[in-house]
């Protein structure tokens, strides 16, 4: 062996290297693990907060002050949320929320959550959650942010209800930061009270000339002199300088982002400037475009998860929530088809996968699916 090992060229200058740097260097053996854990700190797996404030915006909304019990948080971009888990009921489930705070602070994070009807997880924090409660969550992840690589640098921000809560972090970080990106908030509410932090933007608008606010009321009272109806191309004709200068965000239900989309086609934005981030879907899955017509989403069917359990299913309920309710914990993330972090593997049978999915090329070869966003059709065979 000793032989063979000096038959490499400068065997024996490296040895002799290797004995003094034994002898006077660095060890770097004594290194093992810092860049983990400066890694770790920037993008740690899991954060876990203390609710330091929770504080009623409107009747629907309150927002969660959350700060962190080891002291420190990590930095993300404005536009990113976390996912908060929690145990609903007995079933241990998530949900993502984006930071509505600015990310030039880190001394909290601020998440708001509205209240929707049926609510599930919405319901826990709303209801249950209390001041000085531990709360646990994702470390801060998505893609709906300001890439100045690609993005224009004025912006159209298209918010809905809610939808608001990353838009609000963006602005606050611009106006706090007295950055030279021009904005136009359209913000569409069904009625003025249902509009959050509505004193703070005008508040901020008055302040800012490269901010611009206009609220959008689709359900306003006769008195109502702002903008009324739908975020449609002649409200942002109206209220937009230069169209072909902006890059577009649009964030708030699916029924606004099937709206607005069109809207902005029609007027020639191409896609590549328009950013979206879609909070809810429509909610019946049996209505989306390549649904079996035969199937009411009422139907059970038995999901055998390979070398575990056999659970069983509802057609019309994801397969993520019939593994969570079951007891069965995949690891997730955006819940919305997009991050892939809760793929699972289809071993046998069919799902359904509405076309907003965001699949890799190499998961459709390899028959991955994200269970978030999947539907079992008929009985299953899969492999956490
Ligand atoms: C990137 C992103 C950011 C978001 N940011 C925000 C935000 O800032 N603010 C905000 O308010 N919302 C935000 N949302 C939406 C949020 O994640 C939730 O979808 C919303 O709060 C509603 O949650 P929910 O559980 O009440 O309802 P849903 O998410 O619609 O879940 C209801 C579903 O839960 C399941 N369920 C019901 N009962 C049970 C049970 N007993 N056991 C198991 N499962 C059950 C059923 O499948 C039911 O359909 C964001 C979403 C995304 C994707």
């Amino acid at each position: 062996m000793k032989n063979y090992a000096r038959q490499i060229d400068h065997f024996d200058e490296i040895n002799a290297e290797t004995a003094i740097g034994k002898k006077y260097g660095k060890d770097y053996r004594s290194d093992k693990g810092t860049t983990q854990s400066q890694i770790d700190r920037y993008h740690p797996l899991h954060i876990n907060f203390m609710v330091a404030d929770i504080i009623e915006e409107t009747e629907f909304v309150k927002t969660f002050r959350l700060v962190a019990q080891d002291g420190y948080l990590p930095p993300f971009q404005a536009g990113q949320y976390i996912n908060v888990y929690g145990e609903v009921n007995g079933v241990r489930s998530s949900r993502p929320y984006s930071m509505s705070s600015s990310p030039l602070q880190r001394a909290y994070y601020d998440i708001s959550v509205a209240r929707i009807t049926d609510g599930f997880f919405s319901d826990f924090m709303l209801d249950q959650v209390k001041k000085g409660d531990t709360l646990k969550s994702s470390g801060p992840s998505g893609n709906f942010y300001h890439n100045p690589l690609f993005h224009k640098k004025a912006s159209v921000f298209i918010a809905g209800g809610s939808g608001i809560t990353p838009f609000m972090s963006m602005i606050r970080e611009i106006c706090d930061n007295a950055r030279k990106r021009d904005i136009t908030l359209l913000y569409g509410n069904r009625t003025p009270k249902n509009i959050l932090f509505h004193e703070e933007l005008i508040n901020l608008a008055s302040r800012h000339a490269n901010f611009t606010y206009i609220p959008v009321i689709s359900e306003p009272g006769e008195d109502y002199d702002g903008e009324k109806g739908f975020i449609d191309d002649a409200c942002i004709t109206r209220n937009v300088k230069s169209i072909e200068a902006c890059t577009f965000y649009i964030c708030g239900p699916q029924a606004m982002y099937e709206f607005c989309v069109p809207e902005l086609e029609n007027m020639g934005i191409p896609r590549k400037r328009l950013r979206k981030e879609m909070f809810s879907t429509s909610g019946t899955i049996t209505k989306e475009q390549g649904w079996p017509g035969e199937l009411t989403g009422e139907e059970t069917v038995s999901v055998s998860v390979k070398g575990f359990k056999t659970i069983s299913a509802k057609t019309g309920e994801t397969l993520l929530t019939s593994l969570e309710r079951a007891g069965i914990i995949v690891p997730a993330n955006c819940r919305c088809g997009e991050c892939s972090i809760c793929r699972v593997k289809l071993i046998s049978g069919k799902v359904f996968q509405p076309s907003d999915v965001r699949l890799r090329f190499s998961d459709t070869q390899f028959g991955w699916v994200h269970s978030c966003k999947c539907y079992p059709l008929e009985d299953l065979e899969i492999l956490i």
